[in-house]
């Protein structure tokens, strides 16, 4: 094969390299195994109803995306009011935090508890000076133990399937960096006092839902003009190398093999997929650390619903143990176009591990365990469904249990001796990414090729404050 650039996965950071090396007249060849480009990030299509895998609001501290989406957009890059909020015992709180729903929804004793354990971790802090070994210390002696228990810990557990004190403190540095119960008291003044509207209340999304970005990528890369090979339905079956240089990738194109011998490969594959496929293997204790990788699975339900509204969310949280599922969205909040006018849809999300109940659950179980709910929460009746589809994500969450670090660091540096390979995106570096940073690591890697000169692909978003100083994702 011709292509001398070899990039595996047609995710956000996949695709976002491509354009970068399309724009710099390269040629190479993107081999990616679904039939859709997007990964993730792509958006679903249900006859007239369309659906994203899970809420995707677009958020970066980086200029330069959002120009690069608008540029790729056009009038399609609608702005949308945000409205979510979390269901806990019976109420709907609103998040970010409005101080007065707060206060109402906890009632006097609580509100004191929340403000007493608050304070006390803030004395205990002077006294013991120790870092946090746990998300669950973290937590706790960043908000106080009330706080932490009304819905932080709780959301966590359903998200990761571990135990709190199991999971990284890192988890929270990445997503929670700097908020502080003052902090959330304080935006919540701010917010009261009716400020301009910032990029926590609005937020930016593709009117034909976030897949829109790949598919528009998609569309220039493969224009007449570039020498981009894009290849669906296609995966990697044999990855060979040399001491210093993958040498030889064997991939299945829709069904038959061929042998690329590229000069550069970019990865965006689940890292324990890749190290996997080498050839010589690679030493049984990077395949043992590959092993001890996990990733949390998503399984949603998409309903869609003959009304034209269900609720005024894009997405709600469901913390409560007792609710099977973690949030539901409405796509139609994120833009009009993505329901007929006169119906909607909804997206019911369950985190899970592969091959657990929930996802070797029947597509008619997991229905009569979603309406159940709808219906006990006033959001639908059973005979106003019109249909509903199940859509399954082995990948979807690189879990950060309290040894992640120490196994993907066994892994990367073993494969840090190919000189002519790159790790980039969310399963390929095992980094808890959104699709700003999944962007922004394509685009470097790209340029890497393009201008000789190494980045440090792995520092993308490591010292940036992470969405809205959000807790949630
Ligand atoms: C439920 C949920 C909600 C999210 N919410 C948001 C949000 O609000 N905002 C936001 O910005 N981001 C959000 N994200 C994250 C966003 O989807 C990811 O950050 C982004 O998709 C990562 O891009 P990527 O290219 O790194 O990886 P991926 O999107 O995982 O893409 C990897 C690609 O590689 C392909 N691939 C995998 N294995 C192989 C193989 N063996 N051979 C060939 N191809 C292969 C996959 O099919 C996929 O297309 C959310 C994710 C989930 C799951």
């Amino acid at each position: 094969m011709m292509q001398k650039i070899l990039i595996l996965g047609a995710g956000p950071a996949g695709m976002a390299a491509a354009f970068e090396l399309y724009r710099a007249g390269k040629s190479f060849i993107v081999i990616e195994k679904n039939a859709q480009v997007g990964g993730l990030a792509r958006t679903l299509q249900y006859g007239g109803f369309r659906t994203d895998i899970g809420p995707h609001r677009f958020f970066s501290q980086n200029q330069y995306l959002y120009d690069f989406i608008e540029d790729l957009l056009g009038e399609h890059w609608i702005k949308v009011d945000r409205l979510t909020r979390f269901y806990i015992n019976g109420k709907f709180f609103f998040y970010p935090v409005e101080l007065k729903n707060a206060l109402l929804n906890v009632g006097p004793y609580k509100a004191f508890r929340i403000l007493f354990d608050y304070l006390s971790e803030r004395v205990k802090k002077i006294f013991v000076n120790r870092s946090p070994v746990s998300f669950e210390e973290q937590i706790v002696s960043d908000f106080g133990r009330a706080l932490a228990e009304l819905n932080m810990l709780n959301y966590t557990e359903k998200i990761w399937g571990l135990p709190c004190s199991e999971i990284s403190p890192d988890w929270s540095k990445q997503r929670i960096k700097g908020l502080s119960l003052k902090e959330v008291i304080k935006k919540a003044l701010i917010k009261s006092k009716k400020g301009p509207k910032t990029l926590v209340d609005q937020f930016y999304y593709p009117d034909l839902g976030t897949g829109l970005i790949y598919e528009k990528i998609k569309e220039r890369i493969l224009s007449e003009l570039g020498g981009g090979v894009l290849r669906l339905n296609s995966y990697p079956v044999k990855i060979i190398h040399g001491d210093t240089k993958i040498t030889e990738v064997v991939v299945n194109i829709e069904g038959n093999n061929q042998v690329i011998k590229p000069e550069h490969v970019i990865s965006s594959i689940p890292i324990t997929e890749f190290v996997n496929l080498l050839e010589p293997k690679a030493p049984n204790e990077v395949l043992e650390a590959a092993k001890n990788l996990k990733f949390r699975s998503h399984v949603s339900l998409f309903i869609t619903v003959n009304k034209p509204s269900v609720f005024p969310d894009q997405w709600i949280y469901f913390p409560d143990k007792e609710i099977p599922f973690g949030r539901i969205m409405e796509p139609k909040n994120f833009s009009k176009k993505m329901s007929p006018a006169d119906k909607t849809s909804l997206l019911v999300e369950f985190f899970c591990w592969e091959n657990d109940k929930i996802w070797n659950a029947s597509k008619e179980e997991l229905f009569e365990l979603s309406i159940k709910w709808l219906e006990k929460l006033g959001f639908i009746r059973r005979e106003e469904v019109i249909d509903y589809f199940v859509h399954k994500e082995k990948y979807a969450y690189p879990v950060y249990d309290l040894n992640y670090k120490e196994n993907s660091g066994k892994v990367k540096s073993y494969l840090r001796q190919f000189r002519n390979l790159q790790l980039i995106g969310r399963a390929g570096c095992f980094r808890y990414n959104n699709q700003d940073h999944a962007l922004e690591m394509g685009i470097l890697a790209a340029r890497s090729i393009i201008e000789g000169k190494q980045y440090n692909i792995e520092e993308v978003g490591a010292e940036e404050e992470y969405f809205e100083r959000g807790y949630v994702m």
